[in-house]
């Protein structure tokens, strides 16, 4: 077995590669000396550091455990059972898992061969029945973003009776000329929410912190589910310690794209269809069932895990090794 094989790579779940900078580790530290005294009740701090960053009042915010928590809380209060809940496919696997935990039904409107949310489907699979309708950009697992344009005209084609959730899990990997204005949005919107998470570019994972931005009535309902002491004393160290090390996370994410870029790059060249991805994962799509199978094969013996959904292989970006383990793998 090759020493690749033996270090294996775990590139399944769209992690960051890098553990927490010295600076979030000593904060980590410090809020582990207090780990005998209970967080905040329903947490106050935390949302208000997050809305101070993003200039947005702190009711506007709703923080839970990880974007999966909120997106938990946002199907809780909007779908009964038997309704509705309109998203891409494949999408995150939350989406479909959460709606049906809740009663509801899973619109699944397929991908267009290019790897894009097909919004004109989508807008057309919304009926009296649907609560929510689910957009991300960067979408997962195809990388690819919706632009304002088309995101606009999709607002503007849904009734402010149903809840869109736009998850933006991967915003930080998208540079901010190429970001939609979301903020721009929200202020009009008032159906719009907004979800964002700490586990990717700001590699929290472990510690299950997510927020929602959006109107004042909308995100009051979605507080109404949280959990008592829900939210860890470590999350808002963990948070507020990245927030004072932005700079040099923003390198680690800087390094994330040019390794999602190389990676793009070697697949291409071995003659793979791979969408231009804005997040830190690559899909391998319009393969046929037959070469999906020896992909399966060839990464297991490799000792690199991946994800595989219906139409195709997801790939998370790694260091500079997975990159080279994966190309290598595949060529
Ligand atoms: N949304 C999307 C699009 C995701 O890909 C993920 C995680 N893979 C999540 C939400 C959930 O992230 P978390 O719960 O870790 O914040």
């Amino acid at each position: 077995m090759s020493q690749i094989a033996e270090l294996g790579h775990q590139l399944s779940l769209n992690e960051n590669p890098y553990g927490p900078l010295p600076s979030v580790r000593e904060a980590l530290s410090g809020a582990l000396m207090s780990a005998n005294r209970y967080p905040e009740f329903i947490p106050r701090r935390l949302p208000e550091l997050i809305a101070q960053r993003l200039g947005f009042p702190a009711d506007q915010i709703v923080v839970g455990a990880g974007a999966t928590g909120v997106i938990m809380h946002i199907l809780q209060e909007f779908v009964t059972p038997g309704d509705g809940v309109v998203m891409g496919s494949p999408t995150f696997d939350g989406y479909p898992l959460l709606t049906a935990t809740v009663g509801g039904r899973a619109v699944e409107v397929p991908l267009t061969v290019d790897g894009h949310q097909d919004l004109t489907a989508m807008a057309d699979a919304v009926d009296p029945r649907t609560r929510v309708v689910v957009l991300c950009s960067p979408h997962n697992p195809t990388g690819t973003c919706l632009g304002r344009r088309d995101l606009q005209d999709f607002l503007d084609r849904i009734s402010p009776s149903v809840t869109v959730v736009l998850d933006e899990a991967y915003i930080d990997f998208v540079a901010p000329a190429q970001r939609v204005p979301s903020a721009e949005l929200l202020a009009r919107y008032r159906n719009l929410v907004v979800m964002r998470t700490f586990s990717k570019a700001y590699g929290l994972a472990a510690l299950r912190v997510g927020y929602a931005v959006g109107s004042v009535p909308v995100i009051a309902r979605i507080r109404r589910w949280q959990l008592p002491f829900g939210m860890t004393a470590l999350a808002e160290a963990g948070v507020r310690a990245c927030y004072d090390a932005e700079q040099e996370l923003a390198l680690r994410t800087a390094a994330i794209t040019l390794e999602c870029g190389r990676l793009t790059t070697g697949l291409r060249d071995l003659g793979f269809a791979v969408p231009t991805s804005s997040a830190n994962f690559v899909y391998l799509t319009g393969c046929p069932p037959s070469e999906i199978d020896r992909l399966r094969g060839t990464f297991t013996r490799d000792g690199i895990q991946v994800k595989h959904c219906s139409t195709g292989i997801r790939i998370t970006v790694g260091d500079a090794a997975a990159t080279d383990a994966v190309v290598a793998s595949v060529s």
